[in-house]
């Protein structure tokens, strides 16, 4: 098994203004009070693990804030909770720190105040450069103030700018998809993520699919949106690194990477998930319950879970797999299940992974279901 080195933290933000259609996330509409009460409540998390010691001695490599929205929170308050991170754990020189912003929800002066604060990297999303498609999804927003954000951060000084993007949304074509991407680019994002709109259980918009008021993803138009993107993103000097990442060259996403190579990792704030040493654990799902553990200076872990040596391989060789370049598999431990190396050399012979030596990777095919060679892989331990 390799060593690792990398860690990193997860600051899950619970808090938005409204919730749009697709959006099936934990969160709860922001209101002053509460977000100052789940401020509190979650630098008492970051003070009770620095006690704890749960992470290695080394600095952070990367912060993320994601949510939610962070930035519901004031730039005053992500900067407290910044200081604190930085000061319980450490920050290594040049480390990453990235907080997911909506366009409309921060302005000259906050985007300052963040930079300021050691902020390195903003994750804003755009989701389209369509207005009406943006409607029919109910994301609040619009094409313009992503163009003006995306100004007002550069005055702000910040040269390392995500812009998420989402393809397949109901009355989305091919033509107003290459549209979108191509807006996106004149703005000159160093990273940019696509994802494919999936439908999940108990939103908004699973409702109006079934009522019939909107058309369900066409599947088949979602993969050649996909296509697409690579062919004009790749174009226009985009590398493809992971199945849903794009980035001018020395920009990959390090607190993401953490998760595609099996660095350890730590989720703080309700329903944040972590990763450490072979365990997976994961806060309660509920604000209320999150601020009454921690008022009782308890850890508001729900769920714990130490994987086995062979599932935590497993693991690490599904989410390396989502990397282009693929992942070593020595690193991931796999050589040493015969279950998970007879699966792999399966899904080789059906066009679905390529060895390379010791590298393994998704083929084209294969990337097109990783899902399914995710269940494969699993099911081959656990069938
Ligand atoms: S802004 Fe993001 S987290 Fe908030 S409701 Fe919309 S998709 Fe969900």
């Amino acid at each position: 098994m390799s060593q690792v080195t990398a860690q990193g933290l997860y600051i899950h933000i619970p808090f938005c203004h409204q919730r749009c259609h697709f959006c099936a996330f934990y969160l709860e509409i922001h209101q002053a009070r509460a977000a100052e009460q789940f401020v509190a409540s979650l630098l008492t998390e970051l003070r009770l693990y620095g006690e704890g010691g749960v992470l290695g001695p080394a600095p952070l490599d990367s912060i993320y804030f994601g949510g939610g929205t962070p930035t519901t929170l004031s730039s005053q308050q992500l900067a407290t909770i910044l200081a604190t991170s930085t000061q319980v754990f450490g920050l290594a020189p040049g480390a990453e720190v990235t907080i997911e912003a909506h366009p409309g929800s921060v302005s000259q002066d906050s985007l300052a105040n963040l930079r300021e604060a050691g902020c390195t990297r903003l994750s804003f999303g755009a989701e389209s450069m369509d207005q009406t498609e943006l409607d029919r999804v109910g994301r609040p927003g619009s094409p313009t103030s992503t163009i003006h954000v995306m100004a007002v951060a550069r005055d702000a000084g910040f040269t390392n700018i995500n812009l998420d993007l989402m393809y397949g949304l109901p009355g989305q074509t091919l033509e107003s998809w290459a549209i979108s991407l191509r807006q996106t680019i004149e703005l000159a994002p160093e990273h940019l993520s696509c994802y494919a709109l999936t439908i999940e259980e108990g939103t908004h918009l699973k409702s109006a699919i079934q009522r019939g008021l909107v058309p369900a993803p066409d599947e088949e138009l979602q993969n050649r949106m996909e296509d697409l993107a690579e062919e004009i993103l790749c174009q226009a000097g985009y590398g493809r690194y992971e199945i849903s990442n794009y980035c001018r060259p020395g920009f990959a996403s390090r607190h993401n990477r953490l998760h595609w190579t099996g660095g350890h990792y730590l989720g703080v704030g309700p329903s944040a998930q972590s990763y450490i040493g072979g365990r997976r654990f994961g806060n309660v799902s509920d604000l209320a319950a999150y601020k009454a553990a921690l008022g009782n200076a308890r850890l508001p872990v729900s769920e714990s879970d130490q994987l086995t040596q062979a599932d935590d391989s497993c693991e690490r060789l599904i989410f390396g797999l989502r990397l282009v370049d693929g992942i070593s598999l020595r690193q991931t431990g796999a050589l040493s299940f015969p279950a998970l190396t007879q699966e792999v050399d399966k899904l080789r012979a059906d066009d679905l992974l390529e060895r390379q030596g010791d590298l393994l990777r998704l083929t084209t095919r294969g990337r097109r279901y990783a899902d399914t060679v995710a269940v494969s892989l699993l099911t081959s331990l656990n069938g």
